[in-house]
């Protein structure tokens, strides 16, 4: 029997979830507070150059996932694009990920792996750390100081506001170099940008004629109505109106300017002194680098703590914020008629591709309830 679907946000959560019920034959809602779909990933052409912007910042979708790759190329053509991220450091500009290259450049050698493996385990890192406490002290132990203050100190600071000596450990959980000269960010198989931008995958993702989609609505927990199932991908802590205090987030201020011409020869290019005080700035039109665009479109990008009417991008996670999710997350399982999912319903970095595969299998799990006649569960992946 068809039932209805109310799905809260019209991200990659709302629209894979939505989508996967839509075709099992149920009526689905969605409601969007912004003027948009695409949640954070939303693209949009700049009306003044005509490059694809990322408007809430750089979105580069790589993945293991068979399934998931599958799924987004039936729903938008995709370019091949590979991340080569550099960074500014001390008046230089370095490879990322630290790699070889950038060890050779930052010491004035030409060592080859083995050397500079050898190197950096005799005379650069830190070995009488036996049981790291902190970030800074997990990179002291596996880089040393002078690699740590170059390409980790200053822009971890900035990101996340407070000194990495008191962030954990467990953030930096291998080891941050590579000993050869490949400077793909990302390890996955699959990665690519789509062509059209994330927005037209999305739009795709939401035509289905058993879809009513409306935008620039926002919804309130106390409008739902009697036999609709939500599915609810906003901020956990705001199912609740807040009212334990909120989860903290950092957010994202965008600088934006134009330049005519090429501003910086790549996409993302960071800035790993703390005195700069953007994170790093990107360069719209390398994202489509299959475009040609006499113009360009840049964001400095600057990060601070979320105020309540900011966007909330990176969750904290911290023990504070821990103690609060443990007891948003306890009050939401005893929640009737929602689920939470995505990374603001669930309080946790998700990448896209993450994304995708979780709302598949949430779509699976509710179809799975709904044939056994059993509860549609609060969580299908659980916050904590
Ligand atoms: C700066 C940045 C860069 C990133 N770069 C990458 C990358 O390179 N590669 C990658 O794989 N991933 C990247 N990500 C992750 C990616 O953005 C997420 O995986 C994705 O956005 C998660 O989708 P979502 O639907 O769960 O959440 P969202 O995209 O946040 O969508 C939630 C939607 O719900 C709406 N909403 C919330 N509350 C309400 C309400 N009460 N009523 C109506 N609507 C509501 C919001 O407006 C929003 O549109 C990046 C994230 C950030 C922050």
């Amino acid at each position: 029997m068809a039932r209805d679907f109310l799905m809260v946000g019209a991200g990659l959560s709302g629209a894979v979830v939505g989508r996967a019920l839509a075709e099992a034959g149920h009526r689905v809602r969605v409601v969007e507070a912004r003027d948009h779909v695409g949640g954070n990933c939303h693209t949009r052409r700049d009306p003044e150059t005509g490059i694809m912007v990322h408007v809430y910042g750089p979105h580069i979708f790589h993945t293991d996932d068979e399934e998931v790759w599958d799924y987004v190329n039936a729903h938008a053509r995709f370019r091949p694009y590979m991340n080569r991220v550099k960074t500014t450091a001390r008046g230089e500009v370095f490879s990322l990920p630290v790699n070889l290259h950038t060890i050779n450049q930052f010491f004035r050698r030409t060592m080859r792996p083995d050397e500079a493996r050898a190197f950096i385990a005799e005379q650069q890192a830190d070995r009488s750390i036996l049981e790291p406490h902190s970030f800074e002290e997990q990179a002291l132990r596996f880089i040393g100081r002078d690699l740590y203050e170059a390409f980790f100190k200053g822009y971890t600071q900035k990101q996340w506001g407070c000194a990495p000596s008191e962030l954990p450990a467990s953030i930096l959980k291998r080891l941050p170099l590579r000993f050869n000269y490949d400077d793909n960010y990302f390890f996955h198989r699959f990665q690519g940008i789509p062509e059209e931008g994330y927005t037209a995958m999305v739009e795709g993702i939401l035509d289905h004629p058993n879809i009513a989609l409306r935008l620039n609505t926002v919804f309130d927990p106390a409008q739902v109505g009697e036999g609709t199932h939500v599915f609810w991908s906003g901020p956990l802590d705001g199912w609740f109106g807040y009212d334990l205090g909120r989860l903290g987030y950092r957010t994202l201020d965008f600088e934006r300017f134009t330049y005519r011409g090429d501003y910086q020869g790549c996409a993302v290019m960071n800035y790993g002194d703390v005195e700069v005080p953007w994170t790093r700035i990107t360069e719209h039109k390398h994202f489509a680098p299959w475009e040609h665009h006499a113009g360009s479109v840049c964001y400095r990008e600057y990060s601070r703590a979320a105020r309540p009417d900011d966007i909330p991008y990176y969750p904290i996670r911290q023990v504070a914020e821990k103690a609060l999710l443990t007891d948003y997350a306890a009050r939401a399982r005893k929640e009737r008629g929602v689920s939470f999912i995505g990374r603001l319903g669930t309080y946790r970095y998700l990448d896209m591709d993450v994304t995708i595969r979780e709302a598949l299998d949430s779509a699976r799990a509710t179809l799975a309830a709904l044939k056994q006649g059993s509860r549609i569960p609060a969580f299908f992946h659980p916050p904590l």
